[in-house]
C-alpha cells in the first residue's frame, strides 16, 4: 500500500478532468461528467470499504453515491435536450446536500470539551455575514424567479445548503490541531463546491441557462478532492475530536472577522457603482448593522479575555514560581510604594528584615534538591500563616525579605520571633533587621539589614540582629530562640 494514496488519486483525477474539458459538447460531455462523478464515488467507496479505520467516512460515501445517482438521473433526463426544473434529480441532489452536511460534521467534530464561546461567536459572525450575501444575491433572486413555487423553493434551497457548508468550513478555522492532508483536501473540495454553486446561482439569476463547463469542472474538483481525501493515509485521523484546543484562537482569527464585517458594506459599495436593476440597499444596510454589532460583541469578548490574561501575566511576573510568594520584582514595587507612604507620614516607622535559612546547603545535601524545594515551600507557607498580612518576598535562593511598616526595630524583633518559631523540621534561620532612618534610599536600608544578617550568622546563627545606624555592625544581638 502506497503511503501517499491521495496524491495519485488527485493526479489521476486531474488527468481525467483535463480529458473531460477536451470532450465535445452534448451527450459525450453529459456521459463523461457522470462517469467521472461515479469514478470518484467508487474510488471513495473502495477506500472506505477496505479500511475499518475509515468508519467515520461511511456517511460521506453514501453522500457521494447519492450525488452520482443524481448525476445519472440528470443525464438521462437531459439526454434529449432541456428538461423543466426542478426534476427528480434535484430531489436527490438536495438530499445529498443535507447528507453532505451531516457527514462532514461527523468527520470534523468539535474539540473535546466543546467549542469555546469566542470561537463559536467567530463562526456565527462569519457565517452570518456570508449567509446574508447568499440570501440577498442567490436565495432571494432564486425564490423571486420564474416558475412555480416548487421550482423556486428548490432553486433557493441550493444556496442555503452552501451556507451550511460555509458554516462547516468557518467552524474549523480556529482549530490548530488535527489538520492532516485529508482535512485540507476535504476543505478544498467543499470550497470548490460552494464556488460552483454560487456561480451557478448567480448565472441562473441573470438568466443564463444551465451550468457552463468550467462550473461543472469545479464540481468535478469537489468530487475528486473528496475521493482523494478519503484515500489519503491521514483520512483515519478525521472523525475523532481534536485532543488539544487552541489557547488563543481569538487574535489569529481577527482577519476573518474583518472580512466578515467588510463583506456587506463592500457589496453595498459595489452595487452603488454598478448599473443596477435591483436595489438591495436596505437589506445590505441591515446586514451591515447585524454583522458589525456581532463583531463588536466579539471585540468586547476579546478585550475581556485580554484584560484577564493581563491580570494573570502581571500576577505571574511578580510571583516566585516555587513558593508562590512575591518575588524580587514585586518586592521592589512594594518597597517603592511603602517607602513613599512612610515618607509622607513622619510618625510612621518602617523596618525591613532579611531572613536566611541556616545551613540550608547541608539540608539539601541530606534531603536532596527536591527535598530542599519542598522545605522552601513549607517554610514559606508557615511564615505566611505566622504573619498574616505582612509583605513577605522570596529575595532569592533561601533568602526572604519582610516589610514591616509601622514597626520600629524593637516591635519588629518581637514580631520576628514568630518567624524563628515557624521554621519547620527542626531547622533554624537568621534574621537581619534595619529600621529606615528617614533619609536613606531603600537599597541602603536593605544593605544594613544584610550586614546585620551577616552578624547574625557570624555570632552563631538562629538569631535576629538589628543593624546599627550606618556602620552595618551588628548591635542588639539577640540570644538564640531555640
Ligand atoms: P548559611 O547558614 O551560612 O546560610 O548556610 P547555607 O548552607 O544556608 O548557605 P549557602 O549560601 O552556603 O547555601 C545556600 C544553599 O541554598 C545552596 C543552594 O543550593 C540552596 N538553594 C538556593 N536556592 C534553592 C532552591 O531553590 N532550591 C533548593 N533545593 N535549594 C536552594
Ligand atoms: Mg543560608
Ligand atoms: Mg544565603
Amino acid at each position: 500500500m502506497s503511503p501517499r494514496r491521495g496524491g495519485p488519486v488527485l493526479a489521476g483525477a486531474g488527468v481525467l478532468v483535463v480529458g473531460y474539458v477536451l470532450l465535445p459538447g452534448g451527450r459525450a460531455e453529459l456521459v463523461g461528467y457522470a462517469v467521472l462523478v461515479w469514478c470518484s464515488a467508487l474510488v471513495l467507496l473502495h477506500a472506505v470499504a477496505t479500511s475499518p479505520a475509515l468508519r467515520a467516512w461511511r456517511p460521506l460515501v453514501a453522500t457521494q453515491l447519492l450525488f452520482a445517482l443524481g448525476e445519472s438521473v440528470s443525464v438521462a433526463q437531459r439526454w434529449d435536450g432541456r428538461v423543466a426544473f426542478p426534476t427528480s434529480a434535484d430531489a436527490l441532489f438536495l438530499l445529498a446536500q443535507v447528507l453532505l452536511f451531516v457527514s462532514v460534521l461527523g468527520l470534523l467534530p468539535a474539540p473535546r470539551g466543546g467549542v469555546r464561546g469566542g470561537a463559536l461567536l467567530d463562526t456565527v459572525v462569519v457565517t452570518t455575514s456570508t449567509a446574508l450575501l447568499f440570501v440577498v444575491y442567490t436565495v432571494l433572486p432564486a425564490f423571486a424567479g420564474q416558475g412555480h413555487l416548487a421550482a423556486r423553493l428548490v432553486a433557493a434551497a441550493y444556496p442555503l445548503c452552501d451556507v451550511a457548508v460555509v458554516f462547516l468550513l468557518v467552524r474549523v478555522t480556529g482549530w490548530r490541531s488535527s489538520r492532516p492532508r485529508a482535512f485540507w483536501l476535504l476543505a478544498a473540495g467543499l470550497s470548490a463546491s460552494v464556488a460552483a454553486d454560487v456561480t451557478f446561482a448567480v448565472l441562473t439569476a441573470v438568466g443564463q441557462d444551465g451550468a457552463p463547463r468550467w462550473v461543472r469542472v469545479l464540481w468535478l474538483v469537489f468530487y475528486g478532492c473528496v475521493a482523494a481525501a478519503g484515500r489519503d493515509p491521514s483520512a483515519a485521523v478525521l472523525g475523532h475530536p481534536p485532543l488539544e484546543r487552541r489557547t488563543e484562537p481569538e487574535l489569529v482569527r481577527l482577519p476573518l472577522l474583518a472580512v466578515a464585517a467588510l463583506l456587506p458594506p463592500a457589496a453595498l459599495v459595489v452595487e452603488h457603482l454598478l448599473p443596477k436593476d435591483q436595489d438591495h440597499g436596505l437589506t445590505l444596510g441591515l446586514a451591515t448593522l447585524v454583522v458589525v454589532a456581532l463583531v463588536l460583541v466579539r471585540v468586547a469578548d476579546l478585550l475581556r479575555i485580554l484584560r484577564g490574561q493581563a491580570v494573570v501575566v502581571a500576577r505571574q511576573a511578580g510571583t516566585d514560581p516555587l513558593t508562590g510568594l512575591s518575588n524580587r520584582r514585586a518586592w521592589n514595587a512594594e518597597v517603592d510604594h511603602v517607602f513613599t507612604r512612610a515618607g509622607g507620614d513622619p510618625r510612621l516607622p518602617l523596618t525591613v528584615a532579611i531572613v536566611d535559612l541556616d545551613h540550608f546547603k547541608a539540608y539539601n545535601d541530606t534531603h536532596g534538591h527536591e527535598g530542599g524545594d519542598d522545605f522552601l515551600v513549607a517554610v514559606a507557607r508557615a511564615w505566611q500563616r505566622a504573619l498574616p498580612g505582612v509583605f513577605l518576598a522570596r529575595w532569592g535562593g533561601e533568602e526572604f525579605t519582610l516589610l514591616l511598616p509601622g514597626l520600629d526595630a524593637d516591635a519588629a524583633v518581637a514580631v520576628l520571633r514568630a518567624v524563628h518559631e515557624a521554621v519547620p523540621h527542626g531547622q533554624t534561620c537568621s534574621i537581619g533587621v534595619a529600621t529606615w532612618d528617614r533619609s536613606e534610599v531603600p537599597p541602603a536600608v536593605l544593605a544594613r539589614a544584610d550586614a546585620a544578617l551577616y552578624w547574625a550568622k557570624r555570632t552563631g546563627r538562629d538569631r535576629t540582629v538589628v543593624a546599627g545606624d550606618h556602620d552595618g555592625a551588628g548591635v542588639d544581638v539577640l540570644p538564640p530562640t531555640g
